[in-house]
């Protein structure tokens, strides 16, 4: 019989990789199916392979997504402004798409009155079981938070009370992970808060 072992390392390295890709198809597949918030019901879940690599080191947790954005493209941080100056942060540390893994607070495109609103905190809690899940495929190093709202979602995760304005860019010790807390990158924000300028310094901190 010409059978080909493998070796027992490579072996218990592909078992994992097909565990994390199963585990992370079901979580696609439950979030997809999701109708717990009723006012996202008739939104999709913004989760499936496009969020990113399962094998990164770092995750970035936005707020949620936007009507132009991911809530249309189905690609989170993509097809508008907010994704736009994600893209220019990432290029800056030298990342691309397929090295990080990106997802939000809350999974479906909240609206009123056919505009983005903030998620409510009843919709992030609904949605925290599927950011825990995720985060426990990937076992990422490093989550960055992006905006006060990803911020939350953590805090209530990691039962802490994490503020952003005393702590950005700062690597705070958790348990799992070292978690980073940054500004969101929309227009709003870079306008506003904190300018792209000063963000692409804030990324550079990232722990490599
Ligand atoms: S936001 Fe999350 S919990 Fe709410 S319906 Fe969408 S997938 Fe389900």
């Amino acid at each position: 019989m010409n059978q080909t072992r493998q070796h027992p390392v490579k072996e218990s390295h592909r078992q994992v990789v097909e565990a994390m890709n199963n585990n992370f198809r079901q979580l696609v597949k439950e979030a997809t199916s999701c109708r717990l918030c009723p006012d996202l019901a008739d939104q999709t879940a913004v989760l499936s392979s496009a969020n990113g690599s399962l094998d990164a080191n770092i995750v970035f947790v936005a707020e949620a997504p936007g009507r132009f954005g991911a809530g249309r493209t189905g690609v989170p941080f993509q097809g508008d402004r907010s994704g736009d100056n994600f893209e220019i942060l990432l290029k800056h540390i030298g990342l691309t798409r397929s090295e990080v893994f990106i997802t939000n607070a809350a999974l479906c495109n909240p609206l009123a009155d056919g505009n983005n609103r903030r998620p409510t905190a009843k919709e992030i809690k609904n949605c925290s079981a599927f950011l825990k899940k995720s985060l426990d495929i990937i076992q990422p190093k490093v989550v960055v938070t992006l905006g006060t709202v990803a911020l939350s979602a953590l805090n209530q995760l990691l039962g802490t009370r994490f503020k952003l304005s005393p702590n950005v860019a700062k690597p705070l010790a958790t348990e799992d992970f070292i978690l980073f807390p940054l500004y969101h990158p929309s227009p709003r924000v870079t306008n506003w808060k904190r300018p792209l300028a000063q963000q692409k310094k804030d990324l550079k901190k990232i722990p490599s």
